[in-house]
């Protein structure tokens, strides 16, 4: 292996083909953290709207810190995993009271939703600390150019290829060697057949010259899903619908929802009318919408029901109109879009 060959090859690609990303080419600990955290899970091209606004809305550390739960998670809609908004807000009011934005390791990692990827590309994009970031894409390309079959989520797997990566890149240029060999892996080293006849790593890859580039990364464990059976019911009542807010322990933690419940199954359309019939007239508006998660699928079943009288089910009336003005999960936008109740489009 020859460290300094891969770092100094890699940056010369980085050179031509790094991505241009609007939260590059800045050392502002805020902006790099606020991208880092949206684009954990969030594919570039969805994060980089939601980034823009984002930065637009709370421009800054202190501004982030002084909103609301309810408005931070607004502007958070849509883009899942509602738990990094919330660590999000957390760790802003950690920063104000800290004083300002930890400048060591340590004082990053310490807080609150950074783990240890998201606090060496802090480090090493505002603060020059020669970090090696391990994500996803260095996995990939270490473990194909190294041509090593330890599975990476394993604890050895992953002592060593946290080693490695420290081990190849440049200390000096630590911030275009993390961006560079995240890039190379997004556009170059792809998890499905990689484009290895014009990769400038070709003629010392190992996975290449033993011919098992599609076998590498390994991974021990499959991910199971689980199915999730949802019924929701829009309930319209003298222009006014019911929402109700998710409480902690289950997915979506502090977003609204209209009533919905969960059932092993789908519900019949008996145990609706039972659920909700006496209330008013209620029709299906969609059957087994799926919303997949990384370890759920989720289908729902949706209705609308035109209440004479509000049924006795807990959560607060609001006007139609004003439906807009709180945080849903994106099945929820969905049926409210259906309903045309008034649910501005999330992007
Ligand atoms: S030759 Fe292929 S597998 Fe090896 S680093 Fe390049 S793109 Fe990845």
């Amino acid at each position: 292996m020859n460290a300094s060959n891969f770092s100094l090859r890699l940056l010369e690609w980085y050179a031509r083909y790094g991505r241009e990303l609007p939260w590059r080419g800045t050392r502002d600990p805020y902006r790099i953290w606020v991208s880092e955290i949206i684009l954990q899970q969030t594919r570039v091209a969805q994060g980089y709207d939601y980034f823009l606004r984002f930065m637009g809305r709370f421009p800054d550390v202190e501004t982030l810190a002084a909103a609301t739960e309810d408005e931070v998670m607004h502007e958070w809609q849509g883009l899942g995993y509602y738990s990094r908004a919330r660590n999000l807000h957390t760790a802003a009011r950690q920063i104000v009271e800290m004083g300002g934005f930890p400048t060591d390791y340590e004082g990053i990692r310490s807080l609150k939703g950074v783990g240890d990827y998201t606090a060496a590309a802090i480090a090493s994009l505002a603060f020059d600390l020669p970090r090696a970031v391990v994500d996803g894409n260095v996995y990939r390309v270490l473990s194909r150019y190294l041509g090593i079959s330890t599975p990476i989520d394993s604890t050895e797997g992953k002592k060593l290829f946290a080693a490695l990566a420290q081990e190849m890149m440049v200390p000096k240029r630590a911030a275009d060697y993390n961006q560079a060999i995240m890039d190379f892996g997004a556009l170059q080293c792809v998890p499905k057949s990689p484009d290895c006849l014009s990769c400038p790593l070709a003629d010392s890859c190992q996975a290449l010259a033993e011919g098992c580039v599609d076998t590498l990364p390994v991974k021990q464990h499959t991910t199971r899903v689980r199915d999730r059976y949802f019924t929701y019911i829009y309930i319209r009542c003298a222009r006014e619908t019911l929402l109700q807010r998710r409480g902690a322990g289950d997915i979506w933690q502090g977003l609204y929802q209209v009533p919905m419940r969960e059932t092993e199954r789908p519900m019949t359309a008996a145990e609706v009318e039972d659920w909700v019939g006496e209330y008013g007239r209620w029709t299906q508006l969609c059957t087994d919408h799926r919303h997949q998660l990384t370890h759920q699928r989720l289908h729902a079943d949706f209705y609308l029901l035109e209440a004479e009288r509000r049924p006795p089910i807990e959560g607060t009336w609001v006007m139609e109109t004003d439906v807009q003005h709180y945080a849903v999960p994106r099945l929820v936008e969905d049926l409210i879009a259906l309903v045309g109740g008034g649910c501005a489009a999330p992007d």
